[in-house]
């Protein structure tokens, strides 16, 4: 096993980058995404003793909030590489209405709509960019048109470093405006047959061009998991080192689940909080991989393709899951189920968020609350549980949305008499 590097001014508690395919363990050098010798996925592992003499409660309640308080247990070497847009440190609401409506004793919104970018996606993007800038890139690669890209593309344009993108059809419009506004090259490459073509031009621009791959998956980019991992850290210090009964997590690939379980684990581990809670993972019924294969116990590998996917719920839309085999063992570990939601569940749960607690979500990102009214109904989760909703991504990525579920606005002249007649 590999023993922590020490370097000048920053301690780095890094043990080992082990597949989780073939098990071979590998050091933290440069470069390095997937394993080298099966090419299967990579999980970073620390050396948690040596941590746990250097973080604390105390310590960690005097640092600012923010993805990067948590530097130990984050993959970098030095603190000068770390690429920052302040993402994280998001509050983590009391949702009275909501929880009066649903005659719910713990309601909790983790509000992900305030991230640099407006997705959660900061987090592992701040982390991937900030790795990719230790290991000396000059170009940034995603195969997304998503949030992850435009995550990816503000920290690259904040890095000074160039970022490409491979979409495979068209994204909404107001998306590839963030992306293109950043300034990423964005690339269309349509399917042709089998396989997705996407991710094929990322791998190859990787080997040929040198370009570094950060997709949202961890099966390509393991640093992605551990940016998103922090959620679930700051959840256990705002609910003051509780653990909550519920987390309710919207899942594509299962990088967020991935990571968000990954958290619990080793603040478990650091002896910060006992047990974790239970996880749901919630999928648009447009494309539900996951959840098909968790109620139908079908071994990640053998998960197929889901085939035509549609939802609005846009940034759920993996016909692949790509973290599955992390995400379904996270679920049952944590005794959590999974539940697809219809596109009319999403969108009155974007409709609720938005009135009933002023958050205005994405389709995606009120994907959770829409699930655990489903969950609810089921009895799944008891009206007495304390249950996070993570709320991952804002309305303002998808106004055209937002626009059909809203009233038109009314038009008189200006005069009182009009205003009364129209109240009336
Ligand atoms: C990417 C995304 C998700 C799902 O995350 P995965 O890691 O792909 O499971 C959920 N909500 C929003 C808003 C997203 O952008």
């Amino acid at each position: 096993m590999g023993r922590p590097i020490l370097t000048l001014g920053d301690r780095v508690f890094i043990e080992e980058l082990r597949c989780l395919k073939c098990g071979h363990s590998h050091a933290p050098t440069k470069g390095l995404y997937i394993c080298k010798r099966c090419g299967g996925k990579l999980d970073i592992r620390y050396d948690y003793e040596a941590i746990s003499e250097k973080i604390g409660k105390k310590e960690l309640a005097k640092r600012p909030r923010g993805v990067w308080k948590y530097f130990e247990l984050l993959p970098l070497t030095s603190r000068k590489n770390i690429v920052t847009l302040g993402e994280g440190g998001t509050p983590l609401l009391e949702a009275k209405n909501l929880a009066r409506k649903f005659k719910l004793k713990h309601l909790l919104l983790k509000d992900e709509t305030r991230n640099p970018t407006g997705s959660f996606k900061d987090r592992p993007m701040s982390v991937g960019v900030s790795k990719a800038v230790e290991f000396g890139a000059r170009a940034v690669v995603s195969a997304s048109s998503g949030n992850a890209a435009i995550a990816l593309s503000a920290y690259a344009a904040k890095a000074g470093i160039r970022c490409y993108t491979f979409v495979p059809v068209g994204a909404s419009a107001s998306k590839l405006a963030q992306l293109l506004m950043h300034g990423a090259r964005v690339v269309r490459a349509p399917a042709r047959g089998k396989g997705d073509p996407t991710y094929k031009l990322m791998r190859e621009a990787w080997q040929r061009f040198g370009w570094h791959p950060i997709p949202s998956a961890g099966a390509f980019n393991p640093y992605q998991p551990e940016g998103s991992k922090t959620i679930s850290y700051e959840i256990c210090e705002q609910l003051r080192w509780e653990v909550p009964d519920w987390v309710v997590v919207p899942v594509g690939a299962g990088t967020l689940l991935s990571g968000n379980a990954k958290g619990y684990l080793e603040f478990e581990r650091l002896d910060l909080i006992k047990g974790m809670p239970r996880l749901a993972a919630i999928q648009a019924e447009g494309c539900a991989p996951l959840t098909k294969a968790f109620k139908e116990d079908t071994p990640p590998h053998e998960i197929p393709t889901w085939p035509n996917p549609k939802t609005v719920a846009g940034g759920l839309v993996d016909p692949y899951p790509w973290d599955a085999d992390t995400a379904l063992p996270a679920i049952k570990r944590s005794g959590g189920t999974t539940e697809a939601v219809s596109d009319a569940e999403i969108l009155q749960a974007q409709k609720m968020l938005a009135r009933l607690e002023g958050v205005f979500a994405e389709p995606s990102g009120a994907a959770g609350l829409a699930g655990l009214r489903k969950l609810l109904d089921a009895g799944t989760v008891d009206s007495s549980d304390v249950i996070v909703v993570e709320v991952t991504g804002g309305g303002l990525k998808d106004v055209k949305i937002a626009m059909q579920l809203a009233e038109k606005p009314s038009v008189i002249e200006p005069e009182l008499e009009q205003l009364k007649r129209l109240l009336r």
